[in-house]
């Protein structure tokens, strides 16, 4: 192998290793992970740090999340390969385009219109063509589109929002992390049932806040 080749394998073993040490052990989700290049979605200074177990700074003052916190989530919400799945927080794409390798469509959507374009850059030099993604207050939904099998949140609300819980199938999943900005939250799995919604309490997570209407950018 050249020195260049044996880095870049290196760097996905180190990855990939920091991802299970961190419990995230389903094979689908590690595969899912493993064919998207986090690369791709940091742009400018934090591009050389994007194969590191940490989150960084994006655009218009929001953060891509940790990879071992994206795959704790896309575990929780066990994907089925023909599930529509929501995502309310596109950021830099990175999370939606590792859970299009599992579901048969995603639907983004940002209150940034920048951060929206620049994503849809991305999937479309990846080839990523099941994800659809909109500028909006994700704290709605997409009524359009719903139902949804699948729901994640990647900011922290307050509660898990009314709107999102009604796009919910039933045995529908949502994970949401629930709590104040600038506290410690916890990261919620909601799970829809014929008679009403279960609540289960995953772990401590750190998340930029939900924040209600369209950003001026
Ligand atoms: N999932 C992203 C990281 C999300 S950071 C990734 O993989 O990179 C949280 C994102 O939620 C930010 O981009 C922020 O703009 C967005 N956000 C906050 N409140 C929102 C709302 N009400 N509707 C839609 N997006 C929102």
């Amino acid at each position: 192998m050249t020195d260049r080749a044996e880095d870049i394998a290196e760097r996905k073993m180190r990855f990939l290793y920091a991802l299970r040490s961190k419990g995230v052990t389903d094979g689908r989700v590690l595969t899912a992970m493993e064919r998207v290049d986090r690369g791709a979605f940091v742009r400018g200074l934090f591009a050389e740090r994007a194969y590191e177990d940490t989150p960084l700074p994006i655009a218009c003052g929001q953060t891509i999340s940790q990879p071992s916190i994206v795959g704790l989530m896309t575990q929780a919400l066990a994907i089925a390969p023909r599930d529509r799945v929501l995502e309310v927080g596109t950021g830099s794409g990175y999370q939606a385009a590792v859970l299009a390798g599992l579901a048969r469509r995603v639907y983004t959507i940002d209150r940034h219109r920048r951060l929206v374009r620049e994503a849809e850059e991305t999937f479309r030099t990846l080839g990523l063509s099941n994800i659809t993604a909109f500028t909006g207050d994700g704290s709605h939904g997409l009524p359009d589109q719903a139902p949804f099998d699948r729901i994640l949140v990647t900011a922290a609300a307050e509660d898990p929002p009314g709107p999102l819980l009604a796009q919910l199938k039933v045995d529908g999943i949502m994970v949401v992390p629930v709590g104040q900005t600038d506290a410690v939250q916890t990261l919620v799995k909601v799970v829809r049932t014929e008679a009403g919604f279960e609540y289960e309490e995953l772990r401590s997570v750190r998340f930029v806040p939900l924040v209600e209407g369209l950003a001026a950018d």
